[in-house]
Formats: C-alpha cells, sequence, structure tokens
C-alpha cells in the first residue's frame, strides 16, 4: 500500500508534545466529533506515534515504513490531533474537520491525509487488510511491522474472525493489533477479549489504555512466530 502523488503538497509542522493534545483535540469543532469514539484511542495513538512506530512525515512512501491502519476510522479526532502534533498534516485543518472542502472528514481518507494508510470508519476491514498487508511485506522481505487499531464494539464485525484464524494459523510475526476495550461490544467475549486472539495462537496481553509506560511495554512483548494482540482497557463509554 503506497500514498498516492495526488495528496496535496504541505508545510511540515514542528512537532509537539502529549500535553498539548487536549487543546489540538479542542480546536475541532463540529457536531460529530463522536467524542468517546475519539478520545478512548487518545493515549494509545500517543504512545505508538511517539515510541513504536518507524514513520515520520518526512519519509512517509518509505516502503519499509511500518504500517499503522486506524480501523477504527469513525471516530478520528484523537487520530487527527496525534497527526497534526507529529506534523504529518497542519494544525491549522484541525478547526476545519468535516466542513465541506477539508481533507479531514469524519472518515480519514488516504489520498487526502499525508501519512494515513488506509481510508476507513467502515468497520470490521482493517485486520483484514492488516493481515494482507502483513503477508505482502513478509514475501517482500521487508522488516516492516503492520498495526491494526480497532474498536472493541467492531470485533462484532464477523470479517474480524476470518483474520484474527488466518493470521494466526499463517504465522504472521509482523502483525500486531491494539483493541481500545471500552467495555461498548454488544455481545463481548467470554473470557475477555484477549482470551479470543489466544485461543486462535496470538499472543495476547492486556494493558491499562491510559498508561504510557504499559503501552510501550506490551508493543515490545516477544511474539516468536505469531501475531501479537494488545487489549487496552479504558474507561466504559458513557463514563467520559
Ligand atoms: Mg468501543
Amino acid at each position: 500500500m503506497t500514498t498516492t502523488s495526488s495528496q496535496p503538497a504541505i508545510e511540515l509542522a514542528p512537532q509537539l508534545p502529549y500535553s498539548a493534545l487536549r487543546q489540538l483535540l479542542s480546536e475541532i469543532t463540529g457536531d460529530s466529533k463522536h467524542l468517546p469514539s475519539a478520545t478512548s484511542t487518545l493515549d494509545v495513538l500517543w504512545v505508538l506515534y511517539d515510541r513504536v512506530l518507524r514513520i515520520d512525515p518526512q519519509h512517509a512512501d518509505d516502503p519499509d515504513r511500518d504500517r499503522f491502519l486506524l480501523s477504527k476510522g469513525h471516530g478520528p479526532a484523537s487520530y487527527y490531533a496525534v497527526l497534526a502534533a507529529k506534523g504529518f498534516v497542519p494544525r491549522a485543518w484541525l478547526r476545519a474537520m468535516g466542513t465541506f472542502d477539508s481533507p479531514l472528514g469524519y472518515h480519514p481518507d488516504r489520498v487526502l491525509i499525508h501519512g494515513v494508510e488506509i481510508s476507513s470508519g467502515s468497520l470490521g476491514h482493517g485486520l483484514p487488510i492488516g493481515a494482507g498487508t502483513a503477508v505482502g511485506l513478509r514475501a517482500q522481505g521487508s522488516p516492516a511491522r503492520v498495526i491494526v487499531l480497532v474498536g472493541d464494539a467492531e470485533l462484532d464485525e464477523g470479517s474480524n474472525h476470518e483474520a484474527i484464524a488466518y493470521a494466526a494459523r499463517a504465522g504472521l510475526e509482523n502483525l500486531t493489533v491494539v483493541v481500545i476495550d471500552n467495555t461498548s461490544s454488544t455481545h463481548g467475549w467470554p473470557g475477555g477479549i484477549a482470551r479470543r486472539f489466544d485461543v486462535e495462537g496470538w499472543a495476547a496481553t492486556d494493558v491499562d489504555g491510559r498508561d504510557h509506560e504499559q503501552i510501550a511495554a506490551a508493543f515490545s512483548t516477544r511474539h516468536d512466530g505469531r501475531p501479537l494482540a494488545v487489549v487496552a482497557h479504558v474507561e466504559p463509554k458513557g463514563s467520559m
């Protein structure tokens, strides 16, 4: 998957710290911020972009870059804030999110936003795409890692379960999924979400989705020959 030359030229901004994210989020206006969906991902997204992913705005087309796929694209405000903080998009774009000619739509568009790998928001697509991407990169001998972020309710989509089964059988060590669990799924999973992955042969671990050290350490979990699932627990939907 590559970004395209049709992306608008942007002036790269200086990088901002974690402490700037709340201000950046407040600059996103409009009545469809999808706030619980957006803020549940904030700390995991920050740790990924700050400490885990080998990507940067100057090399967004590097064939060996890590691939980050936001499957949970229906609440992208935190994603946009982190992309702005890391210099992928101009901060000034945030204020216009969702307006007629803004590149920042209510679902991310890979053609319009520098560094975005997939257009998403229709749930259940990211993990299958991530599995396929991991297969392709492995075949090319690439060192790139594929990390997919999904929501707990999104796991209700059956497409995820084909990908969960396939990725383990194919031994996709270069694939990691992080599930943001804000207790919003309709059915839930007996024994917890991590168990769902574990029984299929994934390495799986639970973390506090607001604890940056725990999150960073989880992405370094050894998982020889297996894909890795990180289940990040945050406050239940509706409690914020
Ligand atoms: Mg959820």
